[in-house]
């Protein structure tokens, strides 16, 4: 049966927004599928934009928003770190070394972001709406972590965020809320953190509250810990307030704080800072 290429395509492109919206990131093409998909783009578009994908093996793709350009989302020279960070992520996905948390766990919560982010935070671990959309910080205090972010001139486009755990910590049966991870929760799961940041290689780490610092260096009291900076895997690390902290303080001295720590954090970037920006919760 003969079927029309934009037919072909418009499948392939709800097949993607289908995947994307399940909280896929990245998906392994064929290069032979990746010829097929360039060759009529190639016609109406520029040829030198297609001409990389012919010798690589098996490429990581964004999924992309449904645009039918699908060559602008051809990899980059730096498809390497893609493909790897998609391969971890495959990995974390199906890893079952906390055997509790792999059986009540609705989705693995990996990461988010740009994968070459200059700024990477650090959270505890997911809850409830996290796990079950899939990425970290979408619930009440992911939502004051993106206006931070906003803040900075940022957005969740252009940073990193992740958690030392990547699953939800299991709850008794019939109660609500969140509970810390145990020491032992940490140490299976921080080898993909470390992964993460390593292949990330951001400039700047920002450990969100106390547990992240426990998990992360071992110390404890994020009120004497945070402002201060730190050392990660070489990388400059600034510990500040979780943003769920925030949401039970609302004080402007607390949120002055934390804006402080995150206005270091952006000079450490080489992001510049604005008069208004210096201004904000200065006011009580
Ligand atoms: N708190 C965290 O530390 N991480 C999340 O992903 C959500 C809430």
């Amino acid at each position: 049966m003969f079927v029309p290429f934009n037919q072909l395509l418009d499948v392939t492109i709800e097949h993607f927004r289908l995947l994307k919206a399940r909280g896929t990131q990245f998906v392994a093409v064929e290069p032979e599928t990746m010829r097929v998909l360039n060759a009529p783009a190639r016609r109406s578009n520029s040829p030198s934009r297609t001409a990389n994908s012919e010798h690589r093996t098996e490429t990581a793709v964004p999924v992309a928003n449904g645009a039918p350009a699908l060559d602008s989302h051809l990899p980059t020279p730096d498809s390497s770190k893609a493909q790897a960070i998609a391969e971890l992520r495959d990995r974390a996905m199906q890893c079952m070394k906390c055997a509790h948390l792999a059986s009540t766990r609705k989705n693995v919560v990996f990461g988010v972001g740009n994968i070459d982010a200059a700024i990477m935070f650090v959270g505890e671990a997911p809850g409830a709406d996290e796990d079950l959309q899939g990425e970290p910080f979408v619930g009440a205090a992911g939502q004051l972590l993106t206006r931070m972010i906003g803040a900075m001139g940022l957005s969740r486009d252009h940073v990193y965020i992740a958690n030392i755990l990547k699953c939800r910590p299991d709850m008794p049966a019939g109660s609500s809320g969140n509970r810390k991870p145990t020491p032992e929760e940490m140490q299976t799961c921080i080898p993909y953190l470390h992964a993460q940041i390593d292949l990330i290689g951001p400039k700047v780490l920002i450990a969100l509250g106390g547990t992240a610092m426990e998990g992360l260096l071992g110390k404890s009291g994020i009120t004497k810990l945070r402002g201060q900076w730190h050392t990660y895997r070489g990388i400059p690390l600034m510990p500040t307030y979780h943003p769920a902290y925030l949401l039970r303080n609302q004080s402007n001295a607390e949120k002055r704080k934390v804006w402080e720590d995150l206005m270091a954090v952006m000079e450490k970037a080489g992001l510049s800072i604005t008069e208004k920006q210096r201004g904000f919760f200065l006011k009580s």
